[in-house]
């Protein structure tokens, strides 16, 4: 019945759902139920009686999709509709209309190492200058470019400046070596049916009649391939329904351009509006937090947001000496917490901005037997052997896979030395013909020779028998790789240790396979490939399990937990040292700032430390700008209950640093920015690299580079809001407080 899906809906969100034809446009905050709207609009549009295969909803990763996926399952079961990302829905469309984009479907996904191969290989072609450039910078220009649906032409054309124009070449040579190699890199999944869809009017014609209904959820993070995949599918049957937060972009990084959103109205004038301005997840004190915090973003449409939630506790500062302590605070916070019965293990979440915190983190939660899980990619498939047997994979199902062949053509090795692959690259080049297909005809090369030749056919064979047993399932395919390659065989004859891990792991690969494959008999070795290739970091995630989730802020978009911990708040690392410069990039930060502590359902912490250790450094840090923002009246400052804290150390620092009140309980930490200036230039003799001081203009700061003697000293530091100075010490207006 279609009242059961709009029981526990609000009236606005309902009117959401059963929107009828027409674009919609769902412009609400964080926690308001807008994922939970677009998943209810699937299920009532099936029982309305759409078909299935006429509606695309797309979701921001895989994760997401396969939850999708189950909700609408549950109330509609048994449709076979496409619910998928971006990337995935691109590499579905390409395969499925492959001949008549004139395409091989066999083809490969390339990942960004993969591409940085191929882009360093194109680099190297061009005859220029190759160490000006990193093969990842210019890769990144490339993937930009295909982002905003330039080919190398109209990119060469806008190309002004010297980076710009070696990124040009490097693209036309990128381009050959891609297609010529039957791959795909990340950005083409995008790139080329948003073009398709551009200049083949039928074929984006035919689609936007199988596809009546398009739904994407985070739509304030599309970039401008995506904007057009979802807008040309929905030309003939405007039923285009997009769901967003602009104060939760952030991914303008990647290419995502929150206008996307911002003109959804002047792309479709008939567009209904609804606004959800009820939020569901958190307490009122997380709320008006996270709200207050927002608020500070000049370049925003104001927005309410309210709850009906209880008061709840309110949002707490932890104060820690170290980034250790900090660790080892939390995790003792939480083993508290479920010790006491207050909590499971699973309720928790802790964030941070950058994955390279979680180390410290790691050895505290191994220390106290607390259960944990980082969420960081599919690390196991990173693995060398692991990425050696997909190679082999790949070039099962794409022989013309370049950076496949090289990779494995001497995995285990079979006395192919450099000489004689150049030589085979070469003599490929030459022929215009793939690299498989030139040891095929190893024999007509005369400069290679003895082993090297045996070794060249040897590798030719095994990869042709092995294409003839393609229809096996993926496990069996593995395992025949392992035994025909002497993989396996290598591993177990070596006497190094390590190798028996790595035995262990390719064992372990196959098992993956067999339960990717247990769960569909239908998937292919292609299937498995390409899920691998396009796993986003938070696809991993096990969010049954009782155990503590720990993930990058932006990993954690779309999710909530009743208790999350923010690591790190401090100046440089969020916001980032890198956005310090501009306004817009630290007006992003605040946006990942705020989707984190909107993950929040009952409790928010929010961590910063004095000293932390990192890049190998120990550094004095400041609080971030953004703890400065919270409103008082919510927020608690918390520096008694943890083990190992130095209360009278801290509060001296406080003091010298001009919190002011040695107190300190409750109430906000000071904006350092509006400390009244000391009038007086300090001892320059006191100066030391790694120094908090307090200029008179640019408030806190840190030393970070001091040269120099007697007139001629100088001393760099770093400000949280102006960035770096060079002042003469002995004139800088400024003293160490710490
Ligand atoms: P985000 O901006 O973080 O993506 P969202 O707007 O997509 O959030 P949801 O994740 O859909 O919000 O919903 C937030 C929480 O509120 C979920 O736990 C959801 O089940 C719950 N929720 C949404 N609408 C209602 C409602 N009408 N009644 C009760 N709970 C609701
Ligand atoms: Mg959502």
């Amino acid at each position: 019945m279609p009242t059961d899906l709009l029981a526990d809906l609000t009236d606005e969100q309902q009117a959401a759902v059963v929107h009828g034809e027409g674009p919609l446009l769902i412009l609400a905050g964080a926690g308001s139920g807008k994922t939970r709207v677009i998943t209810r609009r699937v299920a009532y549009l099936l029982q309305q009686g759409v078909r299935a295969g006429s509606i695309l909803a797309i979701t921001f990763t895989n994760k997401a999709a396969g939850e999708m996926r189950q909700r609408v399952d549950a109330i509609v079961p048994g449709n076979k509709l496409w619910i998928c990302t971006f990337h995935s829905l691109g590499a579905r469309l390409l395969r499925q209309y492959a001949d008549r984009l004139n395409i091989d479907k066999n083809f490969t996904i390339y990942d960004v190492d993969d591409r940085n191969k191929l882009v360093k290989d194109a680099l190297d072609a061009t005859g220029m200058d190759n160490t000006k450039f990193t093969p990842d910078r210019l890769g990144g220009a490339i993937s930009k470019a295909k982002n905003q649906l330039l080919t190398p032409k109209q990119f060469e054309q806008q190309a002004h400046d010297f980076f710009s124009q070696t990124a040009a070449k490097v693209y036309h040579g990128y381009e050959k070596r891609l297609r010529a190699a039957n791959a795909m890199d990340f950005d083409d999944l995008l790139y080329l049916p948003a073009l398709a869809m551009r200049y083949n009017e039928e074929l984006r014609a035919d689609l936007d009649s199988r596809f009546k209904f398009v739904l994407v959820d985070e739509y304030q993070d599309t970039n401008s391939a995506q904007y057009e995949i979802a807008r040309r599918l929905s030309l003939n049957y405007p039923n285009l329904c997009v769901v967003g937060d602009p104060d939760q972009s952030i991914y303008k990084w990647r290419g995502s351009d929150i206008k996307n959103i911002l003109d959804f109205e002047r792309d479709f004038p008939a567009a209904k509006v609804i606004t959800l301005t009820q939020n569901y997840r958190s307490t009122k004190a997380i709320l008006h937090a996270a709200s207050t915090v927002i608020d500070q973003n000049k370049h925003r449409k104001k927005k309410m947001l309210v709850t009906a939630n209880p008061q709840g506790d309110p949002v707490t500062v932890l104060n820690f000496n170290s980034g250790l302590e900090e660790a080892e605070g939390v995790v003792e916070r939480i083993k508290k917490a479920v010790a006491e019965k207050r909590n499971h293990y699973r309720d928790f979440a802790i964030f941070m901005r950058i994955n390279a915190l979680t180390r410290t983190l790691e050895s505290a939660f191994v220390k106290h037997g607390v259960p944990f899980q980082i969420v960081k990619g599919l690390a196991f498939f990173d693995r060398k052997e692991n990425k050696d047997v997909l190679a082999y994979l790949r070039l099962l199902v794409n022989p013309d896979d370049t950076v496949s062949f090289l990779r494995v053509v001497n995995e285990p090795p079979r006395g192919v030395g450099k000489t004689s692959l150049d030589r085979l690259v070469s003599y490929a080049n030459r022929n215009e013909i793939s690299l498989m297909n030139a040891a095929g005809s190893v024999a007509k090369i005369p400069e290679i020779k003895g082993k090297a030749s045996s070794g060249v056919r040897d590798f030719y064979r095994i990869i042709t028998d092995l294409r003839t047993q393609l229809e096996h399932p993926p496990h069996e395919l593995i395992a025949m790789v392992l035994d025909k390659s002497g993989y396996r065989k290598s591993l177990q004859d070596s006497t190094d240790e390590e190798d028996a891990d790595r035995l262990a792991n390719i064992e372990e690969l196959v098992t993956a396979a067999k339960q990717y494959y247990d769960e569909d008999n239908s998937r292919t070795l292609g299937d498995f490939l390409e899920q691998i290739t396009l796993a986003s970091d938070v696809d991993s995630w096990d969010e049954t399990a009782d155990h503590v989730s720990v993930m990058t802020l932006h990993a954690a978009k779309g999710l909530e937990f009743p208790v999350v911990y923010l690591l790190a708040t401090e100046q440089g690392l969020l916001p980032h040292e890198r956005s310090l410069a501009k306004d817009e990039d630290v007006e992003e930060e605040r946006r990942l700032f705020f989707v984190g502590m909107t993950r929040a359902m009952k409790e928010l912490y929010l961590c910063h430390a004095r000293l932390r250790e990192f890049r190998g450094q120990a550094m004095y840090q400041v609080p971030s700008m953004f703890l400065d923002e919270l409103p008082p009246d919510v927020v608690r400052q918390d520096i008694s209950q943890d083990r190992n804290f130095a209360r009278g150390a801290i509060d001296e620092w406080r003091q010298k640093a001009g919190y002011g009140n040695p107190n300190f309980l409750p109430g906000p930490a000071e904006r350092p920015r509006k400390m009244e200036p000391t009038g007086a230039s300090g001892d320059p003799s006191e100066f030391f690299v790694g120094a908090v001081v307090q200029h008179d203009e640019y408030g806190i700061g840190q030393i970070t580079d001091l040269s120099g003697f007697g007139a001629l000293r100088r001393v760099k530091v770093r400000f949280p809001a102006a960035g770096e100075k060079t002042f003469v010490a002995d004139k800088a207006k400024m003293k160490v407080v710490k």
